[in-house]
């Protein structure tokens, strides 16, 4: 796939990603968004994404994204999704759906592809590699963009360290430091961290996990109760599920937060033995082998229960 072959000829061209951005999804969205508006200036090109968090306003052009889906549904020429398949796109998805030609860059195993052209690899760390990759004339590449890729590669990866950090995902990022951003304040500021009341809510939910099948899975959960207390939102709760995997003997942690009555918006992770991709599209949800999600309807047991029987087949088999 070229990008620019793909929407060169296009006048309007839309952006977006999935609902509740991680930092992969707000860097690789930002960073086709900064590269386009280079190779297409004529182009009317506009992002339609959630709000990001507070962390990612270091990201040039981050005050141009459009959060409001509200207005008449425009149709725009080119449309791309990134980092999810269309479902996930909240209301954007209305946009992906009019779009004369549908674009999907992703890299989760999940997704079979959901545009008229996909680019889909799940080997990859991240979409934001993928982008970086689908930059043919690297000499458009510029700080504000390196960084935005930069970020979402460090994200995705845990900062180099999940099983999904490759050769040439090191690759990328040794270019990208090249272009000269102060990485290591950029590191701290993005992923490592966290404002007192996100730790605060960490502290609780380990002191409030259970350790269950020998030690080999570990579970907490916040409910909207406590969300509210602390007023946190989503983002707050980021990393608690990581946290949860470095207990020693773990192979899969699960995290939950509440976001309704009987519903529950679940984490999971694994360490060797467990594909939680696949535990995790049993309920409807999706991800990598290492690291998925889905939103689960019941209460606190029921869900745990239900997941706990998915994950004893895997350890068992
Ligand atoms: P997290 O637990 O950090 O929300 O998500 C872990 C991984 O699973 C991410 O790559 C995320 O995009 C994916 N994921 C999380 N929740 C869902 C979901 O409900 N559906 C799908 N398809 N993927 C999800
Ligand atoms: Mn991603």
């Amino acid at each position: 796939m070229n990008i620019y072959e793909e929407v060169k000829n296009a006048a309007t061209i839309g952006i977006s990603g999935h609902i509740r951005p991680d930092g992969d999804c707000v860097g690789s969205v930002m960073g086709l968004y900064l590269y386009l508006k280079k190779v297409c200036p004529d182009a009317k090109i506009q992002v339609m994404l959630e709000k990001p968090a507070e962390v990612f306003s270091c990201i040039s052009g981050i005050e141009e994204i459009h959060t409001d889906f509200t207005s008449d549904v425009e149709v725009f020429q080119a449309f791309f999704a990134l980092d999810a398949a269309k479902d996930r796109l909240g209301g954007a998805e209305a946009y992906f759906d009019h779009a004369e030609k549908k674009i999907n860059i992703d890299h989760h195993i999940s997704n079979k592809g959901c545009g008229d052209v996909n680019y889909i690899v799940p080997g990859a760390s991240s979409t934001s590699e993928l982008i970086y990759e689908l930059i043919e004339d690297k000499s458009l590449l510029d700080e504000e963009i390196a960084k935005a890729l930069y970020i979402g590669i460090i994200h995705d990866t845990g900062v180099f360290q999940y099983s999904n950090t490759s050769p040439a995902t090191l690759n990328a990022a040794a270019e990208l430091i090249g272009y000269g951003f102060d990485f290591t304040k950029l590191i701290d500021e993005t992923f490592y961290e966290k404002t007192y009341v996100q730790n605060q809510i960490l502290g609780r939910a380990l002191l409030e996990s259970i350790s269950f099948m020998n030690g080999k899975c570990v579970v907490s959960m916040v409910d909207k109760k406590t969300m509210d207390f602390y007023r946190a939102v989503p983002h707050d709760l980021e990393g608690i599920v990581s946290q949860l995997r470095y207990v020693k003997g773990v192979e899969c942690a699960i995290f939950m937060y509440q976001t309704d009555t009987m519903e529950y918006k679940v984490s999971l992770r694994s360490k060797e033995k467990v594909d939680v991709a696949k535990v995790a599209s049993f309920f409807g949800g999706g991800g990598h082998v290492r690291a998925a999600g889905a939103t689960m309807q019941g209460t606190f047991h029921d869900i745990v229960n239900n997941l706990s029987a998915q994950i004893a087949e895997q350890l068992k088999a």
